[in-house]
């Protein structure tokens, strides 16, 4: 199946809670979640991303600063690339130039940068670009992007008025994407992985506290369960490994995480005796009857597509 990775820079457990934020609480209330996942250390932002895409520690895939010129180890491999290895449609929605060494040239089919201090409101623009090219050219991987937490928290402080109002801005930019798949046309069906890479303190990230290094981690999808809180633990290395699960792709072997399989709904698991409602067996709109913010039915692939894999 096809899959999404949104990344809120930044955004920290609690400050979720205290933000305005009705898309990421539809994709809780209809997906899978742990508000206690951690990140890695070092707690910076390109360190975290090559992690969470190679799904390796810092210690092993070398990149420890935001350099613009990363020489990661011969053993990272990232998701997009794997991916590509098996003829998967890659794509890449980002504010931030770094992100373009996250795979190796090549792997990305389409890659689209708008820089975040060219545009006032950057994750509404990455989301209105990403929404458009999923609408019209269904990538298997997606990776969208957005930043304003985390611009929000360097300038304004974690958790000041100016924070919380970035994370409402990435939670619209969210419900962007979350129309986006209500298109008829939009075959498929699409999982969606959203965590943040780290979260903050004053004005900064790194501190080794827990404000900085738990980060909620969602999905949500036809393959996922429904209304599951997460009880296993989950590392941020453990993404590429679910992407690839939910893609039904291998694992690379050097990856150090592991797929978080409790996540699963029961259209993987042929044989299986759980019950679960799938994504597909719920009603949807009963859950959107009850919120007002997403204003469509999500509709996923007919069930006759969704064969236990
Ligand atoms: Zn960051």
């Amino acid at each position: 199946m096809k899959t999404i990775l949104v990344i809120i820079d930044g955004c920290r457990t609690d400050g979720l809670q205290q933000a305005v934020t009705p898309n990421i609480d539809y994709i809780i209330e209809n997906g899978a979640h742990t508000l206690n996942a951690s990140t890695v250390t070092p707690s910076i932002t390109l360190p975290v991303h090559f992690s969470i895409f190679t799904s390796l520690k810092p210690i092993s895939h070398n990149v420890l600063t935001n350099t613009g010129s990363p020489a990661p180890s011969s053993e990272a491999r990232s998701i997009i690339d794997v991916a590509k290895d098996f003829g998967k449609k890659t794509a890449a929605f980002y504010s931030w130039e770094h992100f373009r060494n996250l795979s190796s040239p090549g792997s990305l089919d389409h890659s689209h940068l708008i820089k975040s201090s060219s545009v006032e409101n950057c994750d509404i623009e990455i989301a209105k670009a990403a929404a458009d090219y999923l609408k019209f050219s269904y990538p298997d991987f997606c990776f969208v992007y957005f930043e304003g937490t985390d611009l929000a928290g360097h300038k304004a402080g974690w958790m000041s008025k100016e924070y919380l109002d970035a994370i409402e801005m990435a939670d619209t930019a969210l419900g962007i994407i979350l129309e986006a798949l209500t298109k008829p046309n939009l075959s498929g069906g699409y999982n969606i992985i959203l965590h943040s890479d780290h979260g903050g303190v004053d004005k900064h990230h790194m501190k080794n506290s827990q404000e900085v290094m738990t980060v909620p981690w969602i999905a949500f999808g036809p393959g996922v369960k429904l209304k599951h809180r997460i009880t296993d633990s989950v590392n941020i290395i453990d993404t590429a490994p679910t992407l690839a699960k939910l893609m039904d792709i291998p694992a690379h072997h050097t990856w150090q995480g592991r797929a978080v399989d409790e996540i699963k709904s029961i259209i993987y698991k042929e044989n299986s005796k759980e019950k679960s409602k799938t994504q597909s067996e719920v009603t949807v709109q009963e859950g959107l009857s009850r919120r007002e913010f997403v204003r469509k039915t999500v509709q996923w692939e007919s069930q006759s597509e969704l064969q236990p894999v």
